[in-house]
């Protein structure tokens, strides 16, 4: 399975040593729209036909791939239709001032546990260096140390209950009026050789000791090996009864390197247990619906209510198709190659690393087919102000203008026609160098930091 190997050597996360300043009216705006985008992403999850013809043009295999199993399952009739989600709705602030949706992750959205952990260590950091009299990093951060004390995240508690309510609605609908005889556990569907397992195991501890859940790690093979599905639908794993699976994998074409870890995504879809996310949610976490969704009509016709489909809608920054024959692609192409610096072009893909800007994105535009093209978006490029950070790395600290990144969880508990949870309280703050285009952490290019407001 390659998980126990991976366990050493160690590698800590990539952390700053200071919050990162943001203006409590914009972190406050993050939190009260993350339940519309929760409301959203699971409204559009609801209409299959209308993913598949924002999806119509994508010819990247690995999306093309995922649209052809929510057919498959279309099929056959969906058999779980309460839908789970964790996604991330991560932003940029413009200038200090606007918040700008940079993306909304459905899948795999990671660091609910460790960005709790990164308030607690930046305010015991502070108090440290408060009391510190010729502490050296201290010298380098402003005046008021101690005004920085960072806001305490309720991002673990809040997707442990997530998985407590998820659980519960497991059992009472599917169990009624008998209990199971088997247990029932939560399947974290995780990549071979995972490094980002410290972040993963403190949700099984905390959902363990909090909801008494009994959680299983494995990879998409060894699901395709050893689970099977029962006659009700039911998929059983090691003899226990799966009632949430929960992907930490399977967002990247490199999590299905044979077709056993397709069997494997097949085998759970089709299966009884709520999927975290379900294979509409992760098709509705696009780049290519993100630039639908931003087109005259679209989030309306999900968020009836003016004030909530407004408030979505101020959030985006300037999203553009790149597909062949739609409405303004050259005038935007041409806007792109006179002012590169003004967009960042994106893939299909999730996970860091695949943004094009500057002169890479310059080359793509001029050289790329139209087919080719037509799997990219072009994006109005967000700038958010520096501020000096103190970034901590293989022991090594650097001090450098950052700019930073403030996801915010969206969780979801819902069916056709309820919302059980829908809250976003907890956050994640990422920081890189201002000089640094891409961004992730598992990417190696940002760093868990917490905000301190204003
Ligand atoms: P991924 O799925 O790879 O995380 P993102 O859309 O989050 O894709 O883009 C990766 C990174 O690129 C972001 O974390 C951010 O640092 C940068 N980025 C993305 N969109 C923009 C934008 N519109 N303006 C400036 N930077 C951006
Ligand atoms: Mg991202």
């Amino acid at each position: 399975m390659g998980l126990h190997n991976s366990l050493l050597p160690l590698k800590p996360t990539p952390v700053t040593l200071v919050g990162h300043p943001i203006k409590k009216r914009v972190f406050e705006q993050a939190l009260e729209v993350g339940p519309l985008f929760g409301r959203l992403v699971h409204a559009v999850s609801q209409d299959h036909d209308y993913i598949r013809a924002a999806l119509k043009n994508v010819s990247d295999p690995f999306t093309v791939r995922l649209l052809s199993i929510m057919n498959e399952v279309d099929k056959e009739g969906e058999k779980q239709h309460l839908a789970m989600g964790i996604h991330r709705s991560d932003y940029m602030i413009h200038r200090g001032e606007k918040l700008q949706q940079v993306e909304i992750n459905t899948i795999s959205s990671a660091f609910g546990a460790l960005s709790h952990q990164m308030s607690s260590f930046h305010t015991h950091l502070i108090h440290q260096w408060g009391h510190l009299k010729d502490g050296k990093a201290s010298e380098h951060l402003n005046h008021g140390l101690l005004s920085r004390a960072a806001l305490p995240n309720p991002s673990l508690a809040q997707i442990v209950d997530l998985f407590g309510s998820a659980v519960y609605q497991y059992c009472a609908r599917v169990h009624k009026p008998q209990r199971s005889k088997k247990t029932v556990a939560v399947l974290m569907i995780v990549q071979p050789g995972e490094r980002n397992s410290i972040d993963q195991r403190w949700l099984q501890y905390a959902m363990e000791s909090k909801h008494q859940i009994r959680l299983l790690r494995h990879c998409l093979s060894y699901v395709d090996t050893n689970a099977t599905i029962e006659s009700n639908g039911t998929l059983v794993l090691d003899g226990f009864e799966i009632a949430v699976a929960y992907y930490r994998a399977g967002y990247t074409p490199n999590d299905y390197p044979t077709e056993s870890q397709w069997n494997a995504r097949i085998k759970v879809e089709k299966s009884l247990a709520i999927k975290c996310p379900n294979i509409a949610y992760h098709l509705v976490g696009t780049k290519k619906m993100q630039q639908v969704l931003a087109l005259p009509n679209q989030v309306e016709r999900f968020l009836t209510n003016p004030d909530e489909s407004s408030a979505v809608r101020s959030c985006f920054a300037g999203l553009f198709s790149l597909d062949e024959g739609d409405k303004g692609v050259d005038e935007v192409i041409k806007k792109a190659l006179e002012h590169p610096h003004a967009y960042v072009m994106k893939p299909q893909r999730e996970g860091g690393g695949n943004l094009l800007a500057n002169e890479e994105m310059v080359e793509a535009l001029k050289t790329m087919s139209p087919k080719r093209r037509s799997d990219y978006i072009l994006m109005e490029r967000i700038e958010p102000e520096a501020h000096r950070s103190i970034l901590f790395r293989d022991s090594q600290y650097t001090i450098t203008p950052c700019i930073a990144e403030l996801g915010v969880y969206c969780l979801m508990l819902a069916d056709q026609t309820d919302e059980i949870v829908n809250n976003s309280d907890g956050w994640l703050l990422r920081s890189k160098p201002e000089s640094v285009e891409d961004g992730g952490v598992a990417a190696g290019r940002a760093f868990l930091d917490s905000p301190y407001l204003y």
